[in-house]
């Protein structure tokens, strides 16, 4: 064999830090199965559903709901019950695929569902959570409006009591999923506080309309909220959650979902490269073998090994009960800010090529424009860790 051409390896870059050997042989099980969905049913598609910007969010609800993987980390009514761990490591699997799969699980799982799930009543939690479960109804969440996303504190959406009813009035904006969905969890200001509605989005004065040209996350369905003087009854209202703490709460476990995610956006984007840089040739030889391209793809090696070490010990603290939020931001801060430099580190490893829908890597780094901003932005996120370390609030 020529000194040029690769020589075969077994090393991969997910066996470089053995860390398979952290998971049960039931999570690599699942990572099989998922990932096998993945690459037979969604990756083949992906590409058509981001360039058209359209998604077909019912159809795979109902497809995942049949695996098990909506609100799977839940017990009871119809949820599987799963560990935190598996469940990151399915939100990894499909955000491998795409982003914006990942973010309708998450959505309907960790948001929509987890917040029946912890502030809803019992009636709530039978009405809604088993047909979430199997995907055939759709849940988004609604907490930030046009002018109030970091600080979701100044939210001017307002719930009113009119005799037994509430009459919900305000706008909310960037609401995945919500102009195809069957229920909407709105957070509203009143006199007792934020409070938190499941209101069908069938009640007259709610109004969902798909928002449009986005660069990213363009296979998800993304929506403004009007509510006109939308009245629900008072069994529409979670009847634990009180406070922001509330819907900060769901946040947390979207986040931690994201933790995982993120990683697998990353890896797709290097094994793509890997690929890539094996066969493209320049200046007569494979890209692969240059100095550069290597320090390129060892350094995005280390930071993928360090981000999946962190998503899973976030992962056993989760499952454990003892994870807390400034531990989740550590995790979304780093895994996303690392995911979308190794996803844009890649791209010019692939060159002109690296810009098409040919390859996934440019779509990743979209989409990780949008996982940057939402569950909290990176500087959101170092504001948590900065205030959980000197002990003041720099939000304001
Ligand atoms: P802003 O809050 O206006 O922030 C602008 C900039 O100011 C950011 O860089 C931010 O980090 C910075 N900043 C803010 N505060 C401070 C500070 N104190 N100090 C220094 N810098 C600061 N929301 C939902 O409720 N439900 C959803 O389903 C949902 N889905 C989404 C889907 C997509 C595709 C996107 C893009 C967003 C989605 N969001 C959703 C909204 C998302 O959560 C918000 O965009 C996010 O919270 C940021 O709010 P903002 O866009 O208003 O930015």
């Amino acid at each position: 064999m020529p000194a040029h051409q690769p020589l075969p390896t077994t090393t991969t870059i997910e066996n470089l830090l053995d860390l398979d050997s952290l998971l049960s042989a039931e999570d690599r099980d699942l990572r099989t199965m998922v990932r096998g969905f993945g690459e037979q049913r969604l990756r083949p598609q992906i590409a058509e559903w981001f360039e058209a910007g359209q998604v077909p969010v019912r159809e795979l609800a109902a497809e995942i709901g049949k695996l098990g993987l909506l609100g799977m980390h839940l017990q009871g009514y119809g949820c599987s019950g799963s560990t935190a761990t598996a469940y990151g490591l399915v939100c990894q699997e499909l955000e491998a695929v795409d982003s914006g799969l990942r973010s309708l699980v998450s959505v309907q799982g960790s948001l929509a569902m987890f917040a029946i799930h912890r502030w809803g009543s019992e009636e709530q939690r039978t009405r809604w959570l088993p047909g979430m479960a199997a995907g055939e109804l759709i849940g988004c969440f609604g907490l930030t409006e046009p002018d109030f996303g970091s600080n979701p504190g100044g939210m001017c959406t307002t719930a009113r009591r009119d005799g037994s009813d509430w009459i919900l009035n305000g706008s909310k904006m960037w609401i995945t999923n919500a102009s195809v969905a069957d229920v909407a969890i709105i957070w509203a200001r009143s006199k007792e506080g934020v409070l938190g509605f499941a209101v069908p989005t069938s009640t007259p004065g709610f109004h969902a309309t798909e928002m449009t040209r986005k660069l990213s996350l363009r296979a998800s369905v993304t929506s403004e909220i009007h509510l006109d003087d939308v009245r629900v009854p008072e069994d529409a209202r979670l009847p634990e959650a009180q406070g922001l703490k509330a819907p900060l709460s769901c946040l947390s476990e979207a986040r931690f979902g994201i933790v995982f995610g993120a990683v697998g956006a990353a890896r797709d984007c290097l094994q793509t490269t890997l690929d890539y840089v094996g066969t493209r040739a320049v200046f007569d030889r494979p890209l692969a073998g240059y100095q550069l391209t290597q320090a390129k793809i060892a350094d995005m090696a280390v930071e993928l090994g360090k981000a999946q070490l962190l998503a899973l010990h976030l992962g056993r603290l989760k499952d454990e009960g003892r994870i807390r939020p400034e531990q989740v931001s550590v995790g979304k801060l780093n895994n996303v800010r690392e995911a979308i430099k190794i996803a844009r580190q890649c791209r010019t490893l692939l060159g002109a090529n690296g810009i098409t829908l040919e390859y996934p890597v440019l779509r990743h780094a979209n989409n990780l424009e949008s996982v940057l901003t939402y569950e909290g932005t990176s500087e959101v996120h170092q504001l948590v860790i900065g205030e959980a370390l000197t002990g003041v609030g720099a939000f304001r």
